[in-house]
């Protein structure tokens, strides 16, 4: 859900359909607290226009590689709280800055969980529009990474190899060479897909709203021991 802070205010912003004037009829975004605060803008610009409103700091918060404990604690809750919005990291209006800030940190990380038995699926949630150069390092004991190390050279979908994905005993490695790019709308995910045979990974950005546990293994990567 979006949560859009008023840029001029406290208040939220709401749709609203102009009732006068030459944009009689249609809709746009105004204040909660009008007609006190008069601040508006149009649909099609609204997320843009208040980022630009909101992020007038210059900390480097707005893509995720940035994202620490320290850097986020410096923006206040409504920062925190759009932030997490336009990243779909949802939240509800009682849930305090800290557990907001641990859902965007969480978004950094690799997921790895088990679907059934022996098949695991690993899967890498970014927030950034573009990412490249990217090199991600996470650390865990797992059953079944106590196998032989596999590594994978990662390709996108017109075959340029972006870098390599590796698993061993502790880690997980994934890293992204410099020119590789990955466009990415926000709130989606970036998935890799596992080929054994030839020991290559699709990185594919995919929407986790089209995900559900009929289609499941068709978009996450598996590993079959
Ligand atoms: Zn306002």
């Amino acid at each position: 859900m979006l949560y859009l802070p008023c840029p001029k205010c406290n208040g939220e912003l709401q749709v609203r359909v102009a009732k006068q004037g030459p944009k009689a009829g249609l809709e746009f975004y105004g204040c909660d607290n009008f007609p006190l605060c008069k601040f508006t803008a149009g649909k099609t610009n609204v997320v843009d226009l208040v980022k630009k409103e909101i992020f007038k700091k210059q900390i480097p918060t707005q893509d995720s590689k940035y994202w620490t404990k320290e850097n986020l604690s410096k923006l206040s809750k409504k920062e925190i709280r759009f932030l997490a919005s336009i990243n779909d990291v949802s939240f509800d209006k009682q849930d305090g800055i800290n557990d907001i800030v641990d859902g965007l940190l969480s978004l950094n990380n690799f997921e790895l969980f088990q679907l059934q038995n022996k098949d695991w699926c690993f899967m890498y949630n970014i927030a950034s529009d573009f990412f490249s150069g990217f090199k991600f390092i996470h650390n865990f004991k797992s059953k079944f990474l106590n196998t032989n190390d596999k590594e994978f050279e990662v390709t996108n979908n017109r075959g340029v190899v972006g870098g390599i994905f590796k698993a061993s005993g502790s880690k997980v490695l994934l890293e992204f060479n410099d020119n590789y790019q990955i466009k990415n709308e926000s709130g989606n995910m970036i998935v890799l897909i596992l080929n054994q045979d030839n020991k290559s990974a699709l990185a594919q950005v995919v929407n986790p709203q089209v995900i559900n546990s009929k289609n499941f293994s068709d978009f996450l990567l598996t590993i079959r021991n």
